[in-house]
C-alpha cells in the first residue's frame, strides 16, 4: 500500500494491509516515539515502513541500528527516558540482543517497550529455526502472539499497555507467514508520542550489581507471577473461539463432541485450525492463545472444566512449548482435570511449517469425519506430490544480472583453479550472511559453509591456524555484515596475523533484506522521504576506515574488470599471513534503479543507448552460461523453417535479454567472458529515426 496511506488519520476505516504494514501502523497508533531495528526476513518490511514515518514526523524517531544488540539497547535507553519504543527483527538477532534480554528486565521499563520478532519455522530465508518461544525459560518476558493481520496492530498498543502498567518489556512473536499475509485493518485512532523524554536516576533499579541484582530479579518475577494471575490480561490476549463464529458471544454453537476434544492454538496456526474444521465440517471449542507466557493455570483449566473436555489437542509451530505447560499445569495444578489428554507433537511435526492438510490428518485420527474422501484426496495429493517433485527442473539460485559478485567469485574461481594446479593447495571458502552466499550455487560453487552473521571470518580464525599448507583459507563478508559483527573476527585475525584472505564486498546497503541503508552508505545516495528525520547520520568510509587498522597486506579494487581482479587475487593468495581485498562497488540492482530513475528525468538529454547483443557467428561454446550464468543471458532453439526440419545443438542461438540486461552499471561485463568476442556493444541513438546504428563493434 501507498505509504502515506498507512499513516492516515482516519478512525474506523477499514484498510486492506499485510501483517508488516499492520505492525508499522501499531506502532504509529500507539505513539511510539522510538524505534530501531536490525533488517531481516520476515520483518524487514516493518523497518521500511517507518522509516518513511520518521523522514516525515517530527514526533517519531526510527534507527537502522548496526546490529540487534544495538537496536534492542537504544529502544532500552529510550524506554527509560519515559517513551514508548518498539524494537524489531528476525528471530536469529535474539541471539545477537540476548545478552542485554536477560538483565534490563530486572530494571523494567518507564515508557512501554516492545521486542517485534519474527521466526522462521519454515527456514524460508534463514540458517534455523530456532523457536524463540523458548527463551522465556530463562528470561521470564511475557510473549504475546497475534494470529490475525488485525491483531498485529492491535497487539502492539495491548502489548505497550500491558507493558506500561507492569513495567516490563513484552515480547511480540510472529512467524513469516503473517508476516506476508494480507487483511482488512481496522485503523484507530492516533496517539501522539511524548516528543522528549526525562530519566529519573535510581541506582538501586538500574545498576545490576551486588545485591541490586538479586532484589531486582525476585521483583521482576513477582511482575510476571502478577501478569500470570491477572484474568484481564488472559482475557485481553486470549478468548475461546468457534470455527463457525469469530465472535466469542457465539460459542453457544460450538458442538460438545461426543469424544469431548477441545483445540489450543496460537498465531498463524489459528488459521489452520480453523480451515481444518471447516473442512472436515467439525465445531469443538479452540481456545486461541494469545498471551503464551506466562500461563494461567486456572483460566487453562477453566477451558477443560466449561466443556469438560477429555482431550486437548495442540497445534503450534515447532517446539511442543503450549503442550508442555498444558501437560504441566493439567497435571499439576488442575484438581478435576488430572487424567485430560493432551495430544501434539505425537503427530505433528516439530520441524517447518505447519499446514492446513497437516492439521487436517490430525484431528482426523481424533473426531469421526463426516466427510473421509476428504482425507483419501489428501492421501492422493501427497502421493502424487511424492511422484511428481523429483522429476521437477530446479531453479538454482543465482546473482541478479549485471551483479558486481559475478565478476569477483568468476574470477576467484579461475585463479584458485589455476593456483591448485600449481602449487596443488586447495583453497577453503568460509561464508557469510549476505547475497555472496549464492557463490554457493552454479556455476561457482564456492562456498563450504556459512552459520551467522559474522561467523565467515570467525570460524577461519581458528582453522586458520591449524590447517596443514596445502589448504588455504578464504573468507567473504559484506559491509553491513562487516559492521555487525565482523569487525571483531577480524581484529582477531589482525591480532594474530593469520594466514587468511578476506573478500569485503562493499556494496553500500544491507542488499539482501530491501537495500536499507547501512553505516557506510554514501550520504547522498540515501534516500529520504523528507526532512523531519531526529536523526543526524554520518557517513563511514569503509576504506578510510580499513587502512586506519594497520593491514600489512590491504588491496582495495573495483568489481567489474576479471583481469585486474585476477591479477590481484593471484599475487594476494599467494602471500603468507593475513590479506585483506576490500571490493567497492555499488549493488547493481540499487544502483541501476537510481540510474533508471535519473535517466527518464534526463530523457531528452541522453544521446546514445547501449546495448550488447551476441553474434550470429557464435561459436556455442557455451562458457557465457556454463562458466559466468548471468541471467540475462539464454540459448533458445531458432524457429525451424518447416515442421519436417530435424533439431539438434546447431539451432542452437544465443541471446541477450535486453529486458534484463543493464549494460550501463556492468559495462558489458559478459564481453571479458567470451573468447571468442561474439558479444557486441551496439550504441543507438533513440532519437534518430529508424534507430540507425550509431556504432557498433
Ligand atoms: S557468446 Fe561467446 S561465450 Fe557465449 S556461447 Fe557464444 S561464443 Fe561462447
Ligand atoms: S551486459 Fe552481460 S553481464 Fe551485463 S547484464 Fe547484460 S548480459 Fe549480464
Amino acid at each position: 500500500m501507498k505509504l502515506s496511506k498507512l499513516y492516515e488519520d482516519a478512525p474506523g476505516k477499514k484498510v486492506l494491509m499485510s501483517g508488516n504494514e499492520a505492525f508499522a501502523r501499531g506502532i504509529f497508533e500507539a505513539g511510539v516515539r522510538f524505534s530501531a531495528n536490525y533488517p531481516g526476513t520476515p520483518l524487514s518490511e516493518v523497518g521500511d515502513r517507518l522509516k518513511y514515518l520518521s523522514d516525515t514526523s517530527q514526533n517519531f524517531t526510527f534507527d537502522y541500528a548496526l546490529n540487534e544488540k544495538v537496536a534492542l539497547e537504544s529502544c532500552i535507553g529510550a524506554s527509560w527516558a519515559g517513551v514508548r519504543s518498539v524494537v524489531m527483527f528476525k528471530h536469529l538477532g535474539l541471539n545477537v540482543a540476548a545478552d542485554p534480554l536477560h538483565t534490563f528486565p530486572y530494571s523494567g521499563v518507564n515508557g512501554g517497550m516492545l521486542i517485534l520478532c519474527g521466526g522462521d519455522p519454515g527456514i524460508l530465508s534463514s540458517t534455523n529455526a530456532q523457536d524463540n518461544r523458548l527463551y522465556s525459560l530463562h528470561t521470564k518476558i511475557p510473549i504475546i502472539e497475534p494470529a490475525t493481520v488485525q491483531e498485529c496492530k492491535d497487539f502492539i498498543k495491548e502489548g505497550l499497555r500491558i507493558s506500561e502498567l507492569f513495567q516490563i518489556p513484552i515480547y511480540l512473536h510472529v512467524t513469516t507467514r503473517l508476516c506476508h499475509s494480507n487483511g482488512i485493518v481496522e485503523l484507530g485512532e492516533i496517539k501522539t508520542p511524548k516528543k522528549k523524554g526525562q530519566f529519573k536516576k535510581n541506582p538501586d533499579r538500574y545498576v545490576n550489581t551486588l545485591g541490586r541484582a538479586l532484589k531486582n530479579q525476585k521483583a521482576y518475577f513477582k511482575k510476571i507471577s502478577n501478569i500470570a494471575q491477572n484474568p484481564k490480561v488472559f482475557n485481553l490476549f486470549n478468548n475461546v473461539k468457534s470455527a463457525y463464529s469469530s465472535k466469542q458471544e457465539n460459542n453457544k454453537d460450538i458442538d460438545i463432541n461426543d469424544a469431548n476434544i477441545g483445540i489450543m492454538t496460537s498465531g498463524i496456526c489459528f488459521g489452520y485450525v480453523i480451515q481444518a474444521c471447516h473442512k472436515l465440517d467439525i465445531n469443538p471449542p479452540i481456545l486461541k492463545l494469545g498471551l503464551i507466557f506466562p500461563v494461567n493455570r486456572s483460566e487453562i483449566c477453566n477451558f477443560a472444566n466449561e466443556f469438560n473436555l477429555d482431550k486437548i489437542l495442540v497445534v503450534e509451530e515447532l517446539e511442543p512449548f503450549i503442550e508442555t505447560f498444558s501437560k504441566r499445569v493439567f497435571c499439576n495444578f488442575c484438581d478435576v482435570k488430572r487424567e485430560l489428554e493432551i495430544h501434539g507433537k505425537e503427530f505433528l511435526p516439530n520441524t517447518g511449517e505447519l499446514s492446513t492438510d497437516l492439521v487436517m490428518k490430525f484431528f482426523s485420527h481424533f473426531f469421526k469425519i463426516k466427510n473421509e474422501y476428504l482425507l483419501e484426496e489428501l492421501e492422493m495429493k501427497e502421493n502424487a506430490l511424492q511422484e511428481i517433485i523429483p522429476g521437477l527442473p530446479i531453479r538454482q539460485p543465482t546473482f541478479c544480472p549485471g551483479c558486481q559478485y559475478r565478476t569477483v567469485f568468476y574470477a576467484l574461481k579461475n585463479t584458485t583453479e589455476k593456483l591448485k594446479k600449481k602449487h596443488g593447495t586447495e583453497f577453503i571458502y568460509s561464508g557469510d550472511i549476505g547475497c555472496y552466499t549464492l557463490a554457493e550455487a552454479y556455476p561457482y560453487e564456492l562456498l563450504d559453509w556459512v552459520v551467522c552473521m559474522g561467523a565467515g571470518i570467525g570460524i577461519a580464525n581458528g582453522m586458520a591456524q591449524i590447517l596443514e599448507e596445502n589448504q588455504k583459507l578464504i573468507a567473504y563478508i559484506g559491509d553491513s555484515t562487516f559492521f555487525h559483527t565482523g569487525i571483531q573476527p577480524l581484529l582477531n585475525a589482525i591480532k594474530n596475523n593469520i594466514d587468511l584472505t578476506i573478500l569485503i564486498f562493499n556494496n553500500y546497503w544491507t542488499a539482501m533484506t530491501g537495500h536499507q541503508e547501512i553505516i557506510a552508505t554514501p550520504n547522498e545516495l540515501i534516500k529520504r522521504y523528507g526532512k523531519a528525520t531526529d536523526i543526524h547520520t554520518n557517513s563511514l568510509n569503509l576504506t578510510a576506515f580499513l587502512k586506519n587498522l594497520g593491514i600489512k597486506n590491504l588491496t582495495i579494487t573495483d568489481a567489474y574488470n576479471i583481469e585486474k581482479l585476477e591479477r590481484i587475487f593471484e599475487r594476494e593468495m599467494q602471500k603468507e599471513g593475513l590479506k585483506v581485498i576490500l571490493i567497492n562497488e555499488e549493488c547493481a540492482l540499487e544502483k541501476q534503479r537510481r540510474f533508471k530513475k535519473q535517466k527518464k528525468e534526463k530523457a531528452q538529454r541522453k544521446k546514445t543507448e547501449t546495448y550488447y547483443t551476441i553474434s550470429e557467428s557464435c561459436v556455442k561454446c557455451n562458457d557465457c552460461i556454463d562458466q559466468f550464468g548471468c541471467p540475462a543471458i539464454n540459448a533458445k532453439i531458432k524457429q525451424k523453417s518447416s515442421d519436417n526440419e530435424e533439431q539438434d545443438f546447431e539451432d542452437l542461438e544465443y541471446y541477450i535479454d535486453e529486458t534484463m540486461c543493464i549494460p550501463d552499471i556492468c559495462n558489458g561485463a559478459c564481453r571479458q567472458v567470451c573468447k571468442n568476442q561474439m558479444i557486441l556493444k551496439t550504441m543507438i541513438n533513440p532519437h534518430l529515426e529508424d534507430c540507425n546504428l550509431e556504432n557498433r563493434d
